[in-house]
This record gives C-alpha cells, structure tokens and sequence, in this order.
C-alpha cells in the first residue's frame, strides 16, 4: 500500500484513526469500513508489526472483511477493526487496554470492539473499564462469554447445508470429516460431529489435543502433514489460514470442504481450482460466523438469551444456502458468490434506510 487515501478510495472506507500516547509507549489504529447497516465492529488485534504501513493496512483489510461478514451473516453491524502496534506478549495490559477503551470512547458507539489475534477476555475487561463499546465480554459483566462453541455450531450448520448439496441429505451420520487444529473451535467441532455420529480424523502440532480426541470421541489421529491426503468426505480446516494451495490442493480427497479456519484459499485462484475439481467450497467468513452472530446478538434487545443466540447462529444453514444459489444463478464459484450476497444486503439496506434518513428532521 503506497497511499492510504488512495486505499480508502478503492475499497470505499469511511475512517482511519490513528491514536498514540508516548508515556503509555501505545500506538494503535482503528478503523470504520462501512456503517450501512450499524456502528461498526471488529476485534481488536495486539501485533508486532514491521512498520506503521503494515499496521494500518492490516487493520484496513480486516476491517472491511467485517462488513462482509456481517453483511452475509445478517447482523445489522458495519464492518471496523482496531490494531494496537506491539509485542502480543507485553505485560502492562492495563494502561494499554485502557487507553485504548479511551479513545474508542470518544467515537461515541460508531465502533465496538471484540477479542481477536493477541487479545484476550481480560484485556476486554480492562477496556470496558473506559467504554461500554465492548461486543466481547465475560457473562459476570453482562457479555456472552466464550464463544467458540457457538462458532463450532454455526460450522456445523454449514456442513450440513454442504451435505445436502452433495449427498441429498443434511445427515453427517458416518461422514468422515477430517478436521485439522484442535483449538477452541476444532475440538468442540470434533465432540459435535461425534454427537451427530460423523466420524473424525484428528490432527494437531500438540499431540495432547490429539490424544484428548482419540480417547474421548474414538477419533483417527494423523500427523499435521498427513490431513490432505485422509480418505475422507469433508476436510474441515479449524487451525491456519492459506492451507488450500498449490502444495496441498490436489491431495484432497474429499467431496467439501468446510471448516472454521480464517483466510483457507492462499488465493482467490485456488477457489476456483476447487470449483473446477468439482468440490463444494463453503467461503470461510459464512462458515465462522457464529461466534459473532452469538456475541452481537445481546446488543440492542436487552442482554444475552442463549436460545435466541443459537437460534439465529443456526440461521447459517439458511445463509450457505443462499451462497449456492447466487453461485447458480450467476455462474460463479462459492467465494464470489458469498461476496456478492454480502453486497447484495448492504445495497438493498442502503435503499430502506434512505427513507428514514428522509424523516429525519
Ligand atoms: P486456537 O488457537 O484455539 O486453535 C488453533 C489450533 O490449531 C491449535 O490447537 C494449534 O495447535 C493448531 N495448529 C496450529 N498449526 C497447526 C498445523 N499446522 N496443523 C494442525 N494444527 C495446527 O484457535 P481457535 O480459536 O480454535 O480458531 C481456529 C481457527 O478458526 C482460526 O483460523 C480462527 O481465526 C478461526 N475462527 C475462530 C473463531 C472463534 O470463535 N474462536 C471465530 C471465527 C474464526
């Protein structure tokens, strides 16, 4: 990126804030993508960056990923993002996360904030100290608390739409789902496909989660490398991003592929490849929505309620759904399509809002 007016005219940004505090040794940028359809949100990331450029244009490109996510899940958020410059690992979280509650304060609720890469519950309670704009919060102060399960769900909600696609059928009864990364998400993915009597292929660099897996749900452990080749139904990526590539693409041996992972095509090409190889590709930012769809759901209607949260994550059956039909209809492979239904809402949102606009005195 050479010009940072220049990127925010491409890709249509409504702000960039950069806010420092030299005592506090803090630099931290946050920005506003798109407030269409609400005040913005997005979590905020703790990173070593090799230079301010690269800070702002990470928090550009993730801020804008927001406002498709939202968009697609049917949340009524705008798309933001913040990113504090330092050592993930610093310890004076306090001061830190406080001064960054500060200024997200002084924008007066066009930007709420989460837990992304490098941040943690904890951190949120520090800047919660200074702002109520925090989506992410632990239940003791009114939040969702951890939700990752939910983001499981939303995945598992997915698969099933995949699954009727392919096989006729939303049953994952003796599927064999190949998940990769055992984390937060992947393992509570695993005792969910148990539950619904798929069958699981396991891996992860710490062999301990592999273990826990093994023992609790009867699951096939693999070596980290050996996943692509599993003789498998579905591959199901909840650990990295970019593990759709040119080593890695024609080694797969499944029908879908569907997981939580960030970021899973290395590039836009390789989405394409998966759709010429004849297997169903679910775009990463509808399949991983259901943390957020859960977390956001309090805002604006009075607090947490865990079965209208779930609810509305499992509404991503319906949101897959829709991919493949704009993917039929234009001709295009999922990925587009999942950008256009994205598009699509935040134009037709657009349209209904200008009449209140026109009320307005
Ligand atoms: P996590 O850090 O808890 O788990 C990631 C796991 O992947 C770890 O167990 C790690 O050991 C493993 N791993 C790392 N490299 C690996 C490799 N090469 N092969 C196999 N395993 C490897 O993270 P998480 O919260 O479970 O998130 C997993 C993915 O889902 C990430 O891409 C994240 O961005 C995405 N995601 C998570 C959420 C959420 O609610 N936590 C929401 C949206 C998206």
């Amino acid at each position: 990126m050479d010009s940072i007016f220049q990127y925010m005219t491409d890709y249509d940004f409504e702000n960039v804030f950069l806010c420092q505090d030299k005592k506090l040794d803090f630099k931290a940028v946050i920005v506003i993508h798109d407030t269409t359809l609400g005040p913005a949100g997005g979590g905020v990331r703790l990173w070593q960056y090799n230079n301010e450029m690269e800070a702002i244009e990470d928090c550009l490109r993730l801020g804008r990923g927001m406002t498709y996510k939202f968009a697609a899940a049917g949340v009524n958020m705008g798309g933001g993002k913040a990113v504090i410059m330092g050592d993930p690992k610093r310890t004076d979280r306090e001061p830190v996360f406080r001064a960054l509650g500060k200024f997200i304060n002084r924008l007066g609720g066009k930007y709420w904030t989460g837990e992304d890469v490098g941040t943690t519950l904890d951190d949120m309670e520090f800047i919660r100290m200074e702002t109520e704009y925090v989506i992410t919060l632990p239940t003791y102060l009114g939040g969702a608390g951890a939700i990752s399960p939910m983001t499981a769900y939303g995945s598992i909600r997915a698969l099933q739409a995949c699954a009727n696609r392919v096989w006729g059928s939303d049953s994952l009864e003796g599927k064999k789902v190949a998940v990769q990364g055992l984390g937060n998400v992947g393992s509570s993915l695993v005792e969910q496909l148990h539950g619904l009597g798929a069958e699981t292929i396991v891996t992860d660099i710490d062999p301990e989660k592999v273990r826990a897996m093994v023992d609790q749900f009867g699951s096939t452990p693999v070596e980290p490398e050996g996943i692509y080749d599993a003789e498998c139904d579905i591959y199901a990526p909840a650990a990295l991003g970019a593990t759709i590539n040119d080593q890695t693409m024609d080694r797969l041996k499944c029908k879908i592929v569907c997981g939580p992972a960030n970021n899973q095509l290395k590039t836009e090409a390789h989405g394409d490849r998966l759709e010429k190889k004849g297997i169903v590709y679910a775009p990463d930012y509808i399949v991983n929505a259901g943390g957020t769809i859960y977390d956001t759901d309090r805002l604006g209607v009075g607090g947490v309620s865990h079965e209208r949260g779930k609810n509305k994550v499992s509404r991503i059956y319906r949101n897959m759904e829709r991919v493949f039909e704009i993917a039929d209809r234009d001709k295009i492979p999922t990925y587009r399509a999942a950008d256009r239904m994205a598009e699509e809402r935040l134009a037709q949102i657009a349209e209904v809002k200008k009449y209140t606009d026109r009320l307005e005195p």
